[in-house]
C-alpha cells in the first residue's frame, strides 16, 4: 500500500469524519448557547455527503495509509441511521480502527449494540463533571449526569470498550472536578482523558488563563494516587498515557496548548459537507463534494488528496506563541476534535 507524507514528513493514518455539523448540547468550549441559538442555520441535508459519497472518499484514503477513523461531528448520534455508515466502513479492508466520538446522550443499549454488531470497535464518550449542576451548565441544555453515566454503561455492554471518557477541563469551571473524576473511574477500565481547553474555533471566548496545564493535572493525581508513565501505542497519538501505580487504570493527558504533538500529527478531517482539513485549527479546507459531485474519477480525487497532503506544512500549535493576531478558524463542530 501506498504511502504519502507530508513536508514534515508526517504520514497519513487518520482519518476523522465529522458526519454532521448539528448537535443536540451547546457546550460553553464549543459552541456557546447564546451565539448558537434557535435561529442558527446549520448545514441543510442536500450539502451533507452522502454514506456512499463518504465511504468512496474512506476508501481512497485507506490506499494512501489511513487505517484508523473516527466518526464525530457536531454529535454524530443524531445522523440518521449511522450503523449504515459504520457498516460501509467496517467492511473496508485495511481499516484496523473504528471509533467514534459522542456526547453520549443519545446511546440507548439497544443503539450500541447495533452498532457494535455493525462494526463500531470503540467508543469515546464525552463528560465534564460528576456535579450535575456544574455539567448542565457547560452542556447548556440541561442533560444530567447520569444519562451520560448510562451511556458509558450501555458501550461497555455492548463491548465497544476500552471505552474512553473525554473531560475538558476549564480553570474555574469544573478543574474541581479532576479528583472525583479521576476517582470515579479507577479500576473501571475506562480510559479518563483530561484534555486542554483549547483556543478551537472563533467563538468560544478562549483565553490562556482558563486552561489548566496538563502538567498540573497529573500532579494533582499523582499526589492522590501516584502514577507513572507509559509510553504512546504509536507515534502519533496525542494523549500522553499515565497508570495508576496500585493497578486502577489508566488516564490520558491532552496538552496539545502546552506540550503541543504537531510533530507527529497524522490526521486528516472530513467536514459533514466533503471539505478535507489538514488541522483542527485550518482556516479553510479542500472541497472534495465538488470532485465527487462533479465525475471525477478514484485516481483523480486520490491525486487531490494527495496534492494536499504533500503540501501540508500547518503545525498551529507547535506555533501558536507566534500568531500576534487572531486567526480565523473553522468551527470545532464542524470537524470534530
Ligand atoms: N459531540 C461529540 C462529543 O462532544 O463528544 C463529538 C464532537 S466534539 C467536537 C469532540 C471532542 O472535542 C469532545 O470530547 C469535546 O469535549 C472536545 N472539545 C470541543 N471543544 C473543545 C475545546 N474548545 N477544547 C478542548 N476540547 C474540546
Ligand atoms: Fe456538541 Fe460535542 Fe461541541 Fe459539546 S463538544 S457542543 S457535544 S459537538
Ligand atoms: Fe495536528 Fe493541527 Fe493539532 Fe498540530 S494543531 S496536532 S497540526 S491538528
Amino acid at each position: 500500500m501506498a504511502s504519502v507524507t507530508d513536508v514534515w514528513d508526517r504520514p497519513l493514518t487518520d482519518l476523522r469524519i465529522s458526519v454532521t455539523d448539528r448537535c443536540n448540547f451547546r457546550c460553553v468550549y464549543c459552541m456557546p448557547k447564546e451565539l448558537f441559538g434557535p435561529s442558527f442555520a446549520f448545514l441543510p441535508r442536500q450539502e451533507l455527503l452522502t454514506f456512499e459519497e463518504i465511504e468512496r472518499l474512506a476508501r481512497i484514503f485507506q490506499t494512501l495509509g489511513v487505517r484508523k477513523i473516527r466518526l464525530t461531528g457536531g454529535e454524530p448520534l443524531l445522523r440518521q441511521e449511522l450503523e449504515r455508515l459504520v457498516e460501509r466502513l467496517a467492511a473496508i479492508p485495511g481499516i484496523e480502527d473504528l471509533a467514534m466520538t459522542t456526547n453520549g446522550s443519545l446511546l440507548s443499549l439497544e443503539r450500541a449494540r447495533r452498532l457494535k454488531s455493525a462494526g463500531l470497535k470503540r467508543l469515546t464518550i464525552s463528560l465534564d463533571s460528576l456535579n450535575d449542576e456544574t455539567f448542565r451548565a457547560m452542556n447548556e441544555v440541561n442533560v444530567p449526569v447520569s444519562r451520560v453515566l448510562d451511556a458509558i454503561g450501555h458501550a461497555e455492554a455492548a463491548g465497544l470498550t476500552p471505552v474512553k471518557v473525554n473531560m475538558v477541563v476549564k480553570r474555574g469551571v469544573n478543574d474541581q472536578d479532576i479528583l472525583p473524576m479521576a476517582h470515579h473511574f479507577r479500576f473501571t477500565g475506562h480510559i479518563l482523558r483530561f484534555i486542554e481547553f483549547m483556543d478551537v474555533g472563533t467563538t468560544n471566548g478562549w483565553r490562556m488563563d482558563e486552561v489548566v496545564p496538563g502538567s498540573e493535572i497529573v500532579a494533582k493525581i499523582n499526589a492522590a494516587w501516584p502514577l507513572d508513565p507509559v509510553a504512546p501505542e504509536r507515534p502519533g497519538d496525542v494523549a500522553q498515557r499515565y497508570r495508576y501505580r496500585d493497578g486502577a487504570g489508566e488516564i490520558g493527558i491532552i496538552a496539545s496548548v502546552t506540550a503541543p504533538f504537531c510533530r507527529h500529527c497524522s490526521r486528516a478531517r472530513l467536514s459533514p459537507e466533503g471539505q478535507l482539513y489538514l488541522c483542527l485549527f485550518a482556516s479553510q479546507g479542500y472541497d472534495l463534494r465538488r470532485l465527487l459531485r462533479g465525475g471525477a474519477t478514484d485516481e483523480e480525487i486520490r491525486d487531490a488528496v494527495i496534492a494536499q497532503w504533500t503540501g501540508r506544512r500547518v503545525r498551529y500549535s507547535d506555533e501558536r506563541h507566534q500568531h500576534t493576531a487572531p486567526q480565523p478558524k473553522v468551527e470545532m463542530f464542524r470537524i470534530g476534535g
